[in-house]
């Protein structure tokens, strides 16, 4: 099997809700997208999406994703698409760095594989695991009574778990305000329930031990991503009793290997494209689960095709070691593709199609920006 054409698309997923908002002020309105379709001379088509978290989330950006696909594309036309680490390998040594990129054709190369061998992603990538797959809500930042108010919306929809964004400025509140929002949103924790304080990267040392110091004793939370340093983490994981969760600080397998060597945190973040694509996460939490550290497994943001890649990897991740997978439809309006995965009493089942599992709404992408490889 060849790789014989490879299309780039770019999209706006408008936010659902009208606007998202992060530490340090980051406010989104609408997320930039790329999706890539790679066709093969057997007639099957994969699909792939990079969808950075607009330009301050890691250093990745829309224009560099599709900067960087100008050069990947061209140098996998003519490879198989089933041979994952040859692809990974070539885009590689073909680029430094911009796993954001490299994620789009990686994943497309999975569906493709996926798809020529007549089984569903998850059961390419170990094999699924029985039972829907727990989905976090996400909580964002706004006063503590607002955000207790959404847990319960929530925890009325069945979702047992619930990701608290914190990181409030000195002018907002501060330290105080998200000792505040933490307490708000675990007042009325049912048994079962768990909770990750999410900063973002957007908390000092100083902040944190502040935060941390106001907490009722006793609170079941884990801290996620909480400093925008090793050097910071480190010297906060020193201090700090909870379990700690790390996202953004951890992209590459070394990242990984380095956090497990300093013992810096219990947990990771792995995102599809902040790793890269499917053949670095499989890395990854192979990397994750022999150091024993649970992992939550999502993607930047995204539409129904980053989705699909999340659900597969989740459900195909050991269940005690998965603390929960994200779903990027409820964070844009975008309809890019069909995919058959509703979401009930929080949590969300594989589709047993072959490959992903994507009907794409062609006529939503429309014309490619650019075409590597046959014309039609
Ligand atoms: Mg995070």
């Amino acid at each position: 099997m060849k790789i014989t054409r490879i299309d780039i698309h770019r999209t706006d997923l408008p936010v659902r809700g009208g606007v998202y908002r992060l530490s340090g002020g980051r406010e989104y309105h609408s997320y930039d997208a790329t999706i890539v379709s790679i066709e093969t001379d057997t007639g099957l088509t994969g699909w792939g999406e990079s969808t950075p978290f607009g330009s301050t989330y890691i250093a990745a950006h829309a224009g560099g994703t599709r900067a960087a696909l100008e050069l990947l594309a061209p140098a996998i036309l003519g490879m198989d698409p089933r041979q994952h680490d040859r692809i990974w390998d070539r885009m590689r040594d073909t680029l430094k760095g911009h796993r954001d990129a490299r994620a789009a054709l990686d994943i497309a190369c999975w569906d493709i594989a996926a798809q020529a061998a007549g089984l569903p992603l998850c059961d390419m990538t170990g094999g699924r695991v029985a039972g829907p797959v727990p989905v976090i809500s996400s909580i964002g930042g706004d006063t503590p009574e607002a955000m207790r108010a959404k847990v319960a919306r929530h925890r009325a929809q069945g979702f047992k778990g619930h990701s608290i964004k914190i990181g409030a400025s000195e002018a907002e509140g501060g330290p105080a305000l998200d000792a505040e929002r933490i307490t708000a949103c675990l007042a009325d924790r049912q048994p079962g329930e768990w909770y990750l304080a999410d900063a973002n990267n957007g908390l000092t040392v100083e902040h944190a031990l502040r935060m941390l110091s106001l907490l009722p004793p006793g609170l079941d939370i884990v801290l996620e991503a909480p400093c925008a340093s090793w050097a910071e983490t480190k010297s906060l994981r020193a201090r700090c009793a909870l379990p700690l969760l790390l996202d953004e600080l951890i992209q590459t397998e070394t990242d990984l290997i380095a956090a497990i060597r300093d013992d810096l945190c219990d947990g990771v973040g792995l995102k599809v494209s902040k790793q890269g694509g499917i053949t670095p996460m499989l890395r990854q939490r192979a990397i994750a689960a022999a150091a024993g550290m649970v992992m939550s497994v999502q993607d930047t943001v995204g539409s129904q095709i980053s989705f699909a890649a999340i659900l597969h990897l989740a459900q195909s991740t050991p269940r005690h070691l998965l603390r929960c997978a994200l779903d990027t439809r409820a964070m844009t309006t975008a309809e890019l593709a069909e995919i058959d995965a509703p979401l009930r009493d929080g949590g969300a089942s594989a589709p047993s199609d072959p490959g992903l599992g994507l009907r794409v709404n062609r006529d939503a992408l429309g014309t490619p920006v650019k075409t590597f490889g046959d014309p039609i």
